[in-house]
């Protein structure tokens, strides 16, 4: 007779929500993740993998039963189909095996941690043209071309426009900032693809940055990171040779010779790396929880407004913008205080902190460096740091064997370990 809490999801941010809910409600709840894959999928580090010419699926996935168990929380692998959140009701498809029936599950609490559809299928010729590194198949068609059938010529990197919606309108951050509107969901994946994919081109004598455009919806290429941090990656990167395409508007289309944009230019290259618009996947769309694209409405303690036994966390929260793991992670901690708080196992002093986002991106560059940010200065923080150099790459890799070693578990110290490292002991 425990409260039933459902997890819709097992990824960074499910995972890390379902764990800390264990930690902060003990015995208190019973605890049921639902997602339609058994494993964790580590994206962050994909595209190291590719560019090392490894296949990522052999180092980047953490088995989801297993993890679950250590914390008594049950398991179903099974494709969500629907949330009743009258009826407090999930509807699922069980998808081990092909011919399953549908079932549901009744909950007192949902955290709804689903991501969100990568739409490389609304870009015309992507499937024929185009080349990614977001997931095992997509990573592994990248890595074989590169490797093994790319002929030297241009590379176009770029994003899809993003649709963010309403569901951010009356939230202030950072003691009444408004909330930001982005025009691309994630750029921190083009930004690490240009830098990796130069820096291949030089390793293997084909070239190096002035093979390389890379273009943005917007103004500004991952303008979430603050302006002074992309004003000093792009001094950087315009003095390598890099080619820069701002304000393209969208993708129109893919073809053979290049990529098309919604400004009207054509960036013409023989491989073209795209990261697709971040869409809500179609079961929350028109629900009474959700925007008007379909990411789900929270405050800043991840809970529904309307529905307070709902809340979100990752990518499927409306705010969750830009779309990051590091945000989704932090997000899952406050669920749990919320949940906890509700089941009296925390107190509101304790449980009440809200949602303070920042941008925390560690990407790889090639030849074992990367980047580091941390910004909070495009919610109204105060804070804007760039270091680069091999410290942040030891700091990114070492991150996924943590992150594996401790199944997810990430310890308290680690962020701030890193902070200190990258920003004080080693800062370049
Ligand atoms: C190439 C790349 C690099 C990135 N690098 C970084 C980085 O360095 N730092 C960072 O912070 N972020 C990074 N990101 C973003 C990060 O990967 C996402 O923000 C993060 O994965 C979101 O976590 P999530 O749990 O909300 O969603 P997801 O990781 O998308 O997980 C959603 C889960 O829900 C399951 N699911 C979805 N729909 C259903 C359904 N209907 N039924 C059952 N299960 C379902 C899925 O199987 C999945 O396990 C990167 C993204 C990309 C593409």
């Amino acid at each position: 007779m425990k409260p039933h809490v459902v997890v819709l999801g097992g990824n960074f941010a499910g995972l890390g929500a379902a764990q800390k809910i264990r930690q902060f409600c003990g015995d208190a709840a019973r605890i049921t993740v639902i997602d339609r894959k058994d494993y964790l999928l580590f994206v962050p580090n994909i595209p190291a993998e590719v560019f090392e010419g490894r296949d990522p699926s052999k180092t980047l996935a953490m088995g989801l039963r297993s993890t679950l168990a250590e914390d008594d929380i049950e398991f179903i692998q099974g494709e969500v189909k629907a949330l009743d959140v009258d009826a407090k009701r999930v509807d699922f498809v069980p998808n081990e095996r092909p011919g399953a029936a549908p079932e549901s599950l009744t909950y007192d609490y949902v955290v709804v941690a689903v991501g969100n559809r990568l739409a490389f299928d609304k870009i015309e010729g992507f499937a024929e043209h185009g080349h990614t590194c977001t997931d095992f198949y997509y990573g592994n068609k990248m890595r074989r071309y590169l490797h093994e059938e790319y002929k030297g010529g241009p590379i176009a990197i770029g994003s899809a426009r993003f649709h963010q919606g309403d569901g951010t309108k009356d939230i202030k951050l950072y003691g009444g900032h408004a909330f930001p509107s982005a025009e691309a969901a994630c750029e921190g994946p083009p930004v690490e693809t240009m830098l990796a994919t130069a820096t291949w081109l030089k390793e293997h004598g084909m070239g190096g940055p002035e093979k390389v455009t890379v273009f943005t919806p917007a103004a500004l290429i991952a303008e979430d990171a603050g302006e002074q941090v992309v004003g000093n990656l792009l001094k950087i990167a315009s003095g390598m040779g890099f080619n820069y395409v701002n304000n393209g508007k969208d993708i129109t289309r893919i073809t053979k010779d290049g990529v098309e944009l919604a400004s009207g230019q054509t960036i013409e290259a023989e491989m073209k790396i795209i990261f697709p618009d971040w869409v809500p996947h179609d079961f929350l769309k028109g629900l009474p929880i959700s925007d008007s694209e379909g990411f789900v409405i929270t405050d800043t303690t991840m809970r529904n407004p309307k529905y307070p036994n709902v809340f979100a966390a990752g990518d499927a929260a409306a705010i969750t913008v830009p779309k990051l793991g590091g945000i989704g992670h932090a997000e899952g901690e406050i669920v749990a205080k919320q949940i906890a708080k509700d089941l009296g196992r925390m107190s509101a002093a304790e449980a009440d902190k809200e949602l303070e986002p920042v941008v925390y991106c560690i990407g790889d560059m090639g030849g074992n460096q990367a980047f580091y940010i941390r910004s909070n200065s495009w919610f109204g923080g105060p804070d804007q740091v760039l270091k680069m150099g091999h410290v942040p790459f030891l700091l990114k890799m070492q991150y996924k064997n943590l992150f594996f070693k401790t199944r997810g578990k990430m310890p308290e110290w680690g962020l701030d370990a890193s902070k200190l490292l990258a920003e004080k002991v080693f800062a370049a």
